[in-house]
């Protein structure tokens, strides 16, 4: 492994005045093993760490970075409108104008902007509780919403990526209305409805499921899923966190409902729609949004919501995204696809590659589809590790965990991309030798 000497200084620093060292689990090393790099500046397709070590960037700090880092566009943007003040604690034009660009790119028929991604789930199941008068709410095992205490059960991403079963701190009573089925499973999904249709407010499902690993919803079960709650009086949230704005211009809806002539009653974003500052979201069917205060009675609010600097940047970066920018995206994915999978099939590691538009995994040990979290589980993620280490040495830097999906940007150019195919034999063989 590559010596990271001020890497492992900040680490031992940071591991005393926070826990893990990190303020976020899956930024840890602890499924990888190692050091967690310290990054000190990017730009482009590259990060650069604090040691002056030099990375391709396959993380887009989880998922924000469409454009890559350091646009320049988006830093001048974001220097004009933090030079006129960076709160004020009332409505500003940025918030308007991001709001028109999310109505009009998405189905979503108003928004009510929130800083994290887990506010706008646990907002959007506050709303839908409160439209409905229910409480009950169903979800899918290895989705990720957030760390939002009724939706952690059997959580994806750093909660499988740890092997946490379950989190103290969660009462008993918050999840007991929680029904958590199977991912890509309709008959699962018709028994609750038959059982508890009455009791339930919504279902809430990742658009395409990313964190656990890539799983993309069967063709149809979005749009099945969607009739169902509406059979049910039920609403169905749609969390476009992570595939919002990335996997096509409207989102993962723009290669299914958008299609298909459905929409989600409620749907959330993040990420993306933030251009790496803490902006998110939650919006839809406007009946449903006028129940927010101080339209409606149920009650949802933020210091920092609608941030004039956050509002800018992702504003900024949604005007850039534009059909150019998907096509050397979606290019750029497929390109990293073929050269993954012909880099392991070279070594002889088993391996299934599942994408959703131009997010990607791999999932180990393994050549049968995966469909849902069980069969993600069952991977052979101890392969990943030595091929993580085998990548990060040759200067790419990957999700330090088998169960998170890999971020390509706009700016992953043929440098970037040859840097990566240069790395993969030497991984695919460590991955083999495991
Ligand atoms: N929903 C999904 C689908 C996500 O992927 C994430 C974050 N990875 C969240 C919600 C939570 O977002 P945040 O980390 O901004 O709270």
């Amino acid at each position: 492994m590559t010596p990271l000497p001020a890497s492992q200084q900040l680490f031992d620093r940071a591991r005393a005045v926070s826990p893990g060292g990190v303020n976020s689990p899956v930024r840890a090393f602890r499924a990888v093993g190692g050091t967690p790099i310290f990054m000190a500046s990017g730009e482009g397709a590259w990060l650069t760490d604090v040691d002056g070590n030099r990375y391709v960037d396959l993380v887009g700090s989880w998922g924000p970075m469409l454009l890559g880092h350091a646009h320049p566009e988006v830093l001048a943007a974001v220097g004009a409108a933090v030079a006129r003040g960076t709160s004020f604690g009332t409505p500003s034009e940025p918030e308007v104008l991001l709001a028109e660009e999310i109505v009009d790119r998405t189905s979503a028929e108003m928004v009510r902007m929130v800083s994290s991604g887990t506010e706008a789930t646990m907002s959007a199941i506050r709303l839908a509780r409160g439209f409905t008068g229910r409480d009950k709410i169903v979800k899918f095992a290895g989705c990720y919403h957030g760390h939002v205490d009724a939706l952690l059960a059997e959580a994806g991403s750093g909660v499988v990526t740890l092997g946490l079963p379950e989190t103290p701190g969660v009462p008993a009573h918050v999840t007991a209305d929680t029904i958590v089925l199977p991912y890509n499973d309709r008959a699962a999904v018709e028994a609750a409805f038959a059982e508890y249709g009455d009791q339930i407010a919504c279902l809430i499902t990742e658009a395409a499921a990313g964190n656990m690993g890539v799983v993309p919803p069967e063709p149809g079960f979005n749009r099945f899923l969607s009739e169902v709650c509406a059979r049910h009086g039920a609403l169905f949230v749609s969390d476009e966190v992570m595939t919002g704005f990335r996997v096509t211009r409207s989102g993962h809806w723009g290669l299914d409902g958008q299609q298909e002539g459905w929409a989600p009653d409620l749907v959330t974003f993040g990420k993306v729609m933030g251009g790496g500052f803490p902006a998110a979201a939650f919006g839809g069917r406007k009946d449903v949004m006028e129940q927010l205060a101080p339209a409606g009675p149920v009650y949802q609010a933020g210091t920092l919501s609608g941030n004039p600097i956050a509002t800018t940047a992702g504003l900024t970066t949604l005007r850039l995204a534009d059909a150019d920018a998907y096509a050397r995206l979606d290019a750029a994915s497929a390109r990293l696809r073929t050269m993954v999978t012909e880099a392991l099939a070279a070594e002889g590691v088993k391996h299934t590659l599942q994408n959703a538009g131009n997010m990607f995994s791999v999932f180990w040990g393994t050549d049968e589809p995966v469909t849902h979290f069980a069969a993600a589980q069952a991977q052979e993620a101890w392969r990943y590790k030595p091929f993580f280490h085998a990548m990060l040495d040759a200067g790419v830097y990957l999700p330090p965990s088998a169960f998170e999906c890999w971020f390509v940007s706009a700016a992953h150019d043929e440098e970037a991309l040859s840097r990566i195919g240069a790395a993969l034999p030497g991984a695919a063989r460590a991955a083999a030798r495991a």
